[in-house]
């Protein structure tokens, strides 16, 4: 059953921000997520501000420097579906497409998506887990197939989002407006590592929202993909996932940026796949070696070794999937 709270439907982003500077106040957009969690207790809210008086957090338009912007209450189901997301953003595109299932992508938004909280079973249990402020990540000794091969030091769950990877791959990055005025994030200081502060996943404070997604122009000869890797191919968050995004010179590679889903607690960029690829000729030789380096350095927990082969095997997929593009 959900708890109490009040709800309230702001006509401008100024009010809501005024809205959310009551204490327990919370940003309702879809509802998908933050529904789920008020029902299951996972955290309370005294009020509900509700996004859905604001239009203007709506839709997909062209900036004048060849770039996107990306309102935040568009929802992932307009943003797959989205003809200059396909065309210039393949890799958002497939990624908004692969998320959830039909029904939620209809509801959810991609603001919602980036800030979705954990969805790891003792998160959203009745446990007092070091994420909730406890001092123990029960994952670690405990059911742990699901989570975090890399970066999960105090904690070890997975970041849900599959628009996250994507985005950061693009080199999005955010409006936060808050009771200060507004501040622009890139995507690689969005999140937040669990070794630096393992309560939060991102930096919108309670007072701010999360206006827009601001994509650059995709560099030159672009391609990009999002390959996820899941149990179930109707719907399910990703064991693993790859978005890569590359600029050719004819045959050779000009710039890489390689994101990973589902196997740390923030987006996992891999810096060492980008390098060995910058370059060079997108070759198998090439495509096996770069995915080889996508699962160094990683920390399997006693029920997860499977997923060091899934990055590696999503990785190479998606460099052959911007080969056969490009
Ligand atoms: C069964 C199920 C399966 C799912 N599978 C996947 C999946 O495979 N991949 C995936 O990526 N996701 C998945 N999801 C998550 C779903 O895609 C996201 O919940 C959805 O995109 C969230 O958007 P929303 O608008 O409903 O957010 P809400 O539920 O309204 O909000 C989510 C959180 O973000 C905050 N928030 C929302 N918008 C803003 C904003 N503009 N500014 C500041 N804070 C904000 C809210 O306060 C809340 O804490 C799944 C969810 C369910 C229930």
């Amino acid at each position: 059953m959900l708890p109490t709270f009040s709800y309230v439907k702001p006509a401008s982003i100024g009010k809501a921000i005024r809205e959310l500077t009551t204490p327990g106040a919370r940003v309702h957009a879809g509802g998908t997520d933050l529904l789920g969690c008020l029902r299951d207790r996972v955290f309370t809210a005294s009020k509900l501000v509700s996004l859905s008086g604001l239009p203007e957090l709506q839709g997909v338009s062209e900036l004048s420097n060849g770039g996107l912007r990306i309102g935040a209450l568009t929802t992932l189901a307009e943003l797959a579906a989205h003809p200059l997301v396909q065309r210039r953003y393949q890799a958002l595109s497939e990624a908004a497409g692969a998320a959830a299932s039909p029904q939620l992508r209809n509801q959810g938004t991609v603001g919602g998506n980036l800030c979705q909280r954990p969805r790891c079973w003792y998160y959203r249990g009745d446990f007092n887990c070091a994420r909730k402020g406890g001092d123990t990540c029960y994952a670690k000794e405990g059911e742990n197939q699901l989570h975090a091969i890399f970066g999960g030091d105090v904690c070890v769950m997975v970041h849900p989002s599959d628009t996250a990877p994507a985005l950061m791959a693009l080199d999005a990055s955010v409006r936060l407006v808050g009771p200060g005025g507004s501040r622009t994030v890139a995507l690689d200081a969005f999140f937040i590592p669990a070794g630096k502060d393992h309560t939060r996943e991102t930096v919108v404070e309670a007072n701010e929202l999360l206006t827009e997604i601001l994509l650059p122009p995709p560099p030159a000869g672009a391609a990009s993909t999002y390959r996820k890797l899941r149990s179930r191919g109707a719907w399910d968050f990703a064991l693993t996932g790859a978005a890569v995004v590359v600029g050719l010179n004819g045959k050779k590679i000009t710039h890489a940026r390689v994101v990973l889903s589902g196997v740390a607690p923030v987006p996992w960029r891999v810096p060492a796949v980008e390098k060995e690829l910058v370059g060079h000729e997108l070759t198998d030789g090439l495509i096996e070696r770069a995915a080889a380096k996508a699962g160094l350095g990683a920390a399997p927990l006693s029920d997860n070794a499977h997923k060091v082969a899934l990055v590696r095997g999503a990785v190479m997929e998606a460099l052959s999937e911007v080969r056969a593009a490009g």
